[in-house]
Parts: C-alpha cells; structure tokens; sequence
C-alpha cells in the first residue's frame, strides 16, 4: 500500500469523519488491459475526468485502491505503479480533476517474487487498503462508497458497510451475468459516470 507523496491531508471538517468514494482502477477508471505494464498501455474511458470532477465538486474525496498482483507475478514494479499513478495524477489535474491517494496491493498467495508472495489483508475483497485509507485521510467507511467492475469491489463495499456500485466497463458486464451467492450491489451501472450520478443523487436524496 503506498499514499501518494504529498498527500495525507486530513479531510474531516471539525472531528467528524468524511465519507469518500473508494474507486477501483482497471476495468473502472482506466481499460482493463489485463496487467499493466507500460504508461502507452494507459486509456482513460472518455467520461472518467468528467466523473471524477463532479465527485470533488460533490465535496468527495476520491481514494483509488487497486489490487496489482503483477507485481508478486514479477511483470511490474511497484516503482511502476507509482508512476503510474503520477501519470494519471497529471493527466487528471490537467483536467481540473483529482484523485486524494492511490492505495495498491503488491502481493498474491502465488506470487514469484518472494516478498510479495504471500496472503495479506490489502488483496480486496480484504478491507486493509480502505482502513488504511480511513486512517490516513480521516474517512468514515461506513458512509462512503465502493465502485468496480468485479464482485470483489462489491465485496470490499460490503464487508466496510459502504454502498457498494459494480459498473458495466472492463470485466463488469460479464460479471453481473454472474453474481456470487450472498453478494449484492446497492447499484449495477454502464460505467463511471452513472456511478457518480448515482453516489451524487444517494447523497441529496439523503439530505
Ligand atoms: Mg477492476
Ligand atoms: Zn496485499
């Protein structure tokens, strides 16, 4: 898991704990293009600024937390990732949007890279990143929301009673043709965009 640089302000107005929206990266912001490994391989989908933006306007921090097994794998670095990370922070900047911390998991149980191959409770569904994040930032998970495109973004939603969104991009439309027992999401949605509309209406209507 790492914060970006810079970043850790505390957001709670008063010693309230502020709701935010945590957001999955591949498949949700950005194409699946199964594991990323160059910055040429990077592809906004052409509503994510737009989404993104509207979520700072509603006052939301957005926090990315992103399993990147391909580290563990040995295919990238986290070095990498962390680039990866500037590019988009400057890419969505450029756009008058942001994102508040990017929080990644470097390791899975099969991993071929000894330090990173192990079990760990930042691998969603496990809930390590966006606790991490809730301490880091001040955040209320309970009050926040989850978007993905896999039931294991759902599960993360669930499990820190946040509202949990499964968009349709990136491996989404295949996943809600299979839903897993016991998991439900709060909305299924094209994709980032109604995401936000959703989360922006969820937020007015509860006022
Ligand atoms: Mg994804
Ligand atoms: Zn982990």
């Amino acid at each position: 898991m790492t914060l970006r640089p810079g970043s850790g302000r505390d957001l709670r107005p008063g010693s309230e704990l502020a709701p935010a929206v945590f957001l999955d990266r591949d498949g949700t912001m950005i194409d699946d293009v199964g594991y990323l490994d160059s910055l040429s391989r990077v592809a906004f989908y052409p509503w994510t600024v737009d989404a993104i933006r509207a979520l700072n306007r509603a006052a939301l921090p957005v926090v990315v937390v992103t399993n990147q097994s391909g580290i563990a794998r040995g295919l990238f670095s986290e070095a990498f990732v962390d680039e990866t990370h500037r590019y988009l922070d400057e890419r969505l900047a450029a756009a008058g949007a942001r994102v508040e911390a990017y929080y990644y998991c470097p390791h899975h149980p099969k991993g071929t890279v000894a330090q990173y191959a192990r079990g760990c409770e930042c691998r969603k569904p496990g809930r390590g990143m966006i606790d991490q994040a809730a301490r880091d930032l001040g955040l209320d998970p309970a009050r926040s929301f989850v978007v993905g495109d896999k039931w294991l973004d759902v599960q993360l939603g669930l499990v820190v009673g946040a509202r949990a969104i499964l968009v349709r991009t990136g491996m989404g439309a295949a996943e809600e043709r299979q839903p897993p027992d016991g998991v439900a999401a709060d909305a299924v949605v094209d994709n980032l965009a109604a995401a936000a509309s959703w989360i922006i209406g969820s937020l007015k209507s509860a006022v």
